[in-house]
C-alpha cells in the first residue's frame, strides 16, 4: 500500500547502478520502487555518464514512473565543460534530458580542496569570471528550459555562475545541495543567489552522512542549521535524497523521512509539498 505522502513526490538527485561504486538500486528497481511507494519519478545522476538515454529506457520498462536523466561535465566528457556533449544529449531521442551539472568529483575546486595536484575542470577564469563554455552551456540550457546545476563548485564561483545564469537568461539554475559538507554554501551567499533567480537543492544524504557510514569523512549537517536554510526561502528551495549509496536508505525512503522531519520541525505542509513535488516538477517541466 503506498504512502500517501510520497504522491507527486519528485527526487531530482538519485544516483543508480550501472555505476562505478556500489549502488542500492538500478535505474530500473528505482522506477519499481516508486510506483509500489507512490513516488511520481526521480532524476538519475551519475558523476561520469550522461543518464539520459537511461532514463528514456527506463521509464518505457516502467509505464507510470516519470524517469529524467542528467549530464555531468566530469573528465569523461574531456577536460573542459563541454558544450556538444549537452547539445548532442538534448538532441537524443525519448527527451529525457532535463540537467546538467558543472563539475563535480573533478571540479578545479575538489581538486584543490583534495590536494591532488592536479587542475580539475574549471568553472571561471583567473579573475573569477565564468568561463565562454559554461556561458555556452548556461545558452543550450536556458534554450531547452533545462536545469544547470552548481556542481561542486567554492561559495564564490556558484555566486559567479549564478550571476552569470542570470544575465544569459537562464531561468533554472540550481544551487546544488547546499547543506551538504564540503560544499556548504553561507547563508549570505545563499541570499545573494536567490536575489540572482536561482534555486537551492537540500539533500538528505547530508543529514546522515559521517563516521561509520560510507562516507566516513563528512560532517553530518544539524538538523537547526538545516532548517535555518529552508526558512531563508522555501518558494526557491527544493529537497532531495542524493542517496543510492549501497549501505544507507533507498531514496523513496529517505524522501518520506526528510519530509516527516521537515514537519515534525515545524515546516508547514505547504511549503513541505512545495518542497518536494511542486518546484521538482517545475523544474522538469512536468
Ligand atoms: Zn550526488
Amino acid at each position: 500500500m503506498p504512502d500517501q505522502s510520497l504522491r507527486g513526490v519528485l527526487d531530482l538527485h538519485v544516483h543508480c547502478d550501472p555505476d562505478v561504486k556500489a549502488r542500492n538500486v538500478t535505474d530500473i528497481s528505482m522506477a519499481q520502487r516508486c510506483l509500489e511507494s507512490g513516488m511520481r519519478g526521480f532524476l538519475i545522476k551519475s558523476h561520469d555518464w550522461s543518464t539520459h538515454d537511461r532514463a528514456y529506457i527506463a521509464s518505457l520498462v516502467v509505464p507510470g514512473c516519470e524517469v529524467f536523466g542528467s549530464l555531468c561535465m566530469n573528465l569523461s566528457h574531456g577536460d573542459k565543460v563541454n558544450p556538444f556533449a549537452v547539445s548532442q544529449a538534448l538532441k537524443t531521442t525519448g527527451n529525457a534530458l532535463r540537467c546538467v551539472w558543472l563539475p563535480t568529483r573533478e571540479s578545479a575546486y575538489d581538486m584543490k580542496r583534495n590536494k591532488t595536484g592536479r587542475p580539475g575542470i574549471p568553472v571561471v577564469d583567473e579573475h573569477g569570471h565564468a568561463l565562454p563554455e559554461v556561458i555556452r552551456t548556461m545558452e543550450l540550457c536556458a534554450e531547452a528550459d533545462i536545469v544547470l546545476a552548481s556542481g561542486h563548485s567554492s561559495n564564490d564561483e556558484t555566486v559567479e555562475l549564478a550571476r552569470a545564469a542570470k544575465i544569459v537568461g537562464l531561468k533554472k539554475f540550481v544551487v546544488t545541495h547546499a547543506t551538504s559538507d564540503p560544499w556548504t554554501i553561507s547563508p549570505d551567499n545563499i541570499k545573494r543567489c536567490f536575489e540572482l533567480g536561482a534555486y537551492v537543492e537540500h539533500s538528505y544524504v547530508a543529514l546522515i552522512w559521517g563516521p561509520g557510514t560510507p562516507f566516513p569523512d563528512f560532517a553530518p549537517c544539524p538538523v537547526e542549521t538545516l532548517l535555518e536554510y529552508v526558512n531563508i526561502c522555501p518558494e526557491r528551495t527544493f529537497l532531495t535524497s542524493d542517496l543510492g549509496t549501497a549501505g544507507l536508505p533507498f531514496p523513496d525512503q529517505a524522501m518520506l523521512s526528510f519530509m516527516r522531519l521537515l514537519s515534525e520541525r515545524g515546516v508547514s505542509q505547504k511549503h513541505i509539498d512545495a518542497m518536494a513535488k511542486d518546484i521538482p516538477a517545475m523544474l522538469m517541466n512536468v
